[in-house]
């Protein structure tokens, strides 16, 4: 049996068929296009860098709406010392299932850990979280996207919004017009790292990524922005860990199903391996609690 404290990487398949995430993705289209680049032109095979800062924030809301649907309360993303415009909205938080951050830190209830949002993402008093997140690469070439390093097939895409002029004699003239980068028929996988791997940390990824699977359509749990027009809304599932390379690869092969091997390991996922990560994580958000 594969030791669960031995899994270091695992990886989420992401598919989503609009992703903006405003100004931030770095693209690659200057070194791509050799100074020929046209910006509308589909041919163009522009790849380019989801950074991890949106897919972090999403995956940390997944997770901690697991840790509150399980009866605890998560490490608040904000320093609670920090000097918020809208103080009465953090404090409402705290009502609803946050505690401070770093809070968890200061009892002296249970050793030096804090919450296992804490322990995760850190950021108090310079501790890193244990959970590394990763930038997707992305490349519209299906042939050149490495899977197993954590990249994906995507198409960047620059879309433009016009605002116009409501009054019938202005004929709809524009009044504004702004660009976004967008993008499109995201497919793939975001690697995501355990500095130090424990059963517990591996139950809450997983079932924070079944949760947002659940959810893609809610507001509060799409990615990135334009979610009312459709953005941001993700497909999800953990790839199974118990995969070996070639397998992950197989994975996004159109052409090829499962094979034999990897439909077993799969049973011994679901019917082994999960229910032990699941109880992890209550034993561990019990004594976070206790
Ligand atoms: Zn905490």
């Amino acid at each position: 049996m594969t030791d669960l404290d031995a899994i270091r990487d695992v990886y989420a398949r992401i598919e989503c068929d609009l992703l903006v995430v405003g100004d931030s993705i770095i693209t690659d289209r200057h070194h791509a296009s050799s100074g020929n680049y046209e910006e509308t032109d589909p041919q163009n095979q522009i790849g380019g860098i989801i950074p991890a800062y949106p897919l972090s924030g999403w995956l940390r809301h997944g997770m901690e709406s697991v840790v509150q649907k399980r009866g605890g309360t998560a490490c608040h993303p904000g320093e609670a010392n920090a000097n918020f415009r809208k103080t009465d909205v953090y404090d409402r938080d705290l009502d609803a299932g946050y505690h401070e951050k770093g809070a968890c830190v200061d009892t002296p209830a249970h050793d030096d850990d804090g919450c296992v949002i804490f322990d995760l993402f850190g950021g108090f008093d310079g501790v890193p979280g244990t959970l590394l997140r990763r930038p997707i690469r992305f490349s519209p070439v299906r042939s050149n996207v490495q899977y197993e390093r954590g990249h994906a097939e995507g198409h960047y895409r620059r879309l433009n919004r016009n605002v116009v002029s409501r009054n019938p004699e202005d004929n709809r003239e524009p009044l504004r017009n702004t660009e976004v980068d967008a993008v499109a028929n995201l497919d793939g996988c975001w690697q995501l790292s355990f500095r130090d791997p424990k059963p517990a940390f591996l139950g809450l990824v997983a079932e924070a990524i079944t949760f947002l699977d659940d959810h893609n359509t809610d507001f509060m749990h799409q990615l990135g922005g334009s979610r009312n027009f459709g953005g941001g809304i993700v497909d999800c599932e953990l790839i199974n860990p118990l995969y070996e390379e070639r397998e992950l690869k197989r994975t996004f092969n159109r052409a090829n199903g499962p094979t034999a091997d990897m439909e077993e390991k799969d049973d011994q996922w679901t019917e082994s391996y999960r229910p032990e990560i699941e109880n992890a994580l209550a034993d561990r958000l019990h004594s976070d609690h206790a």
